[in-house]
């Protein structure tokens, strides 16, 4: 790639939410200026004044900035071609719409929907390709003049050459459509609207667009535009055009295969390095053909946009949580804590953060500590803590499994044993003398291994199995003592209420 002043741009729709497909688009036009020290515009496409909404546009933007995809020319920070919202940029087009008319490049067309809708059914009937059959191309400009001043409607079309329109494509190489299949293309509606195609390669053009990076589904949108650039006279860009992304059934993905807006992952406690990371393989691979794993600082190092590849990318929500989950582990502490609090306030576990809890959020951060490793998202710590805020030892009792296990004799043995200790045990308990406790139920009932600790366990978490004692039994002892919306059980009140029950 010829890096001199490599200028790329990401233009959404403000129609909706931004989406994995879009914001794939995003960051491989991010990675792009960033790796060829170049430049990233953010334009807003908002002529659809119908579908536009100002709430998608500044979600858009929220959930950018949240991925770290700020950029260096847009809406908000302005830059040197602005405006950069395609609603404020309406007389630029119209200064072209005029230059292209007077030079013969566009011409008015005056024929009616209902004209070209019988034209397109008689296209249908006859078997032809649906294009439009070129009735004003020949009105002489005069003719054109008179019947536009006269006040009939019109659309502006541009005049397609005669020959085949070429571009040349990063990832799908040399592609060719010829003139049949693109036929004079609407720029303005008769409603004086301009059009997609058209606003588009104005804008590149203006904004000194060096490439232009988007969706597989503006492929065939691009002959139409290198007709324009070329009835201006302007270079055309280079084009890379990105593949489709695919759920696991080879299908586009779409809701059906789950949660696919930027927003959603975020509310799930999936980290933006991580689905930067994950949505950077969509489509590109390592130059060692293996590394998986790329920091955004790896991905501006080693992102080519020639590496990436032009068969459809299939999302995979496992390697994202795999991911997710490596991120999870090198994040500092305090900023998982952060992000996690929220999730607990919200399931009525933890209060509203105040400046006096350093005594919660001390506690807080041993409980991430221990289950942050069990979790793929965030969401999921709640869940996964429950039976620390919320101990039901009637339903722990009542479980089948754990009802097999404290059947036996020894089982009872063991509780026996615990509960006669723990009842006669003023201080707090800690993880020494709970591992002296088991030493001597040991000796004393002839139980070992699971026998030991499985009835212990489950009366204390609920179940089996679960994270080592050492760690959770300060979390019981601490826990109890704060003051929290629900009342953390002490080891001793676990076992009461567990042998009671
Ligand atoms: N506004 C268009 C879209 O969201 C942009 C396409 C392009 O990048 O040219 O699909």
């Amino acid at each position: 790639m010829n890096t001199n002043k490599t200028r790329v741009r990401f233009a959404p729709s403000p129609t909706g939410l931004l989406h994995v497909g879009n914001a794939r688009t995003a960051l491989y036009n991010w990675l792009v200026a960033r790796h060829t020290g170049g430049k990233y515009i953010l334009r807003i496409e908002d002529t659809d004044v119908e579908r536009s909404k100002e709430e998608h546009e500044s979600q858009l933007i929220e959930d950018l900035h949240w991925l770290g995809l700020d950029g260096d020319e847009g809406p908000e920070i302005g830059g040197p071609h602005a405006p950069y919202r395609q609603s404020e940029r309406l007389g630029i087009y119209h200064e072209h719409t005029e230059k292209l008319l007077s030079e013969g490049k566009a011409y008015r067309c005056f024929c009616t929907a209902e004209e070209l809708e019988a034209e397109r059914q008689k296209a249908i009937a006859e078997h032809r390709p649906q294009i439009y059959s070129g009735t004003c191309r020949a009105i002489t400009k005069a003719d054109s003049d008179t019947r536009a001043a006269s006040g009939k409607l019109f659309a502006v079309r541009l005049r397609i050459p005669d020959r085949p329109l070429r571009f040349h494509d990063i990832v799908r190489g040399d592609v060719e459509f010829s003139s049949e299949t693109v036929s004079d293309p609407i720029l303005v509606r008769s409603s004086g609207v301009p059009v997609y195609n058209y606003v588009v390669t104005v804008d590149d053009a203006l904004m000194e667009i060096t490439h232009v990076i988007r969706g597989d589904d503006h492929i065939s949108n691009t002959p139409k535009q290198v007709a324009i650039y070329e009835a201006f006279g302007w270079s055309v860009p280079q084009f890379a055009h990105l593949s489709t992304i695919l759920g696991s059934d080879r299908e586009r993905l779409s809701k059906r295969h789950g949660a696919t807006s930027i927003a959603s992952f975020r509310e799930m406690g999936i980290l933006p390095e991580a689905l930067v990371n994950y949505l950077a393989l969509l489509g590109w691979g390592a130059k060692d053909g293996t590394s998986e794993t790329f920091t955004p600082p790896e991905l501006i190092a080693e992102f080519e946009i020639e590496r990436v590849t032009a068969s459809p990318a299939i999302f995979d929500f496992d390697k994202l949580h795999w991911l997710n989950r490596h991120y999870l582990k090198l994040a500092d502490p305090a900023r998982i804590m952060d992000l996690a609090w929220p999730y607990f306030e919200k399931a009525g576990l933890l209060p509203a953060r105040s400046p006096g809890d350093a005594a919660i959020r001390s506690w807080f951060g041993k409980l991430i500590a221990l289950f942050l490793p069990s979790v793929d998202r965030l969401e999921q710590l709640p869940e996964k803590t429950h039976f620390i805020f919320r101990f039901d030892a009637i339903l722990a009792a009542a479980n089948e499994e754990n009802a097999t296990i404290l059947r036996s004799e020894a089982a009872q043995k063991v509780l026996a044993a615990f509960a006669d200790r723990i009842r006669a045990w003023e201080d707090p308990m800690t993880p020494e003398q709970f591992k002296l406790w088991m030493n001597e139920i040991k000796a004393e009932t002839g139980a070992k291994g699971k026998d030991l600790f499985h009835p212990v366990r489950i009366a204390l978490t609920g179940a089996h199995s679960g994270p080592e004692f050492d760690k959770l039994i300060p979390i019981f002892e601490e826990g109890s003592r704060l003051s929290l919306p629900e009342h953390v059980l002490s080891v001793r009140e676990r076992v009461e209420q567990f042998v009671s029950a």
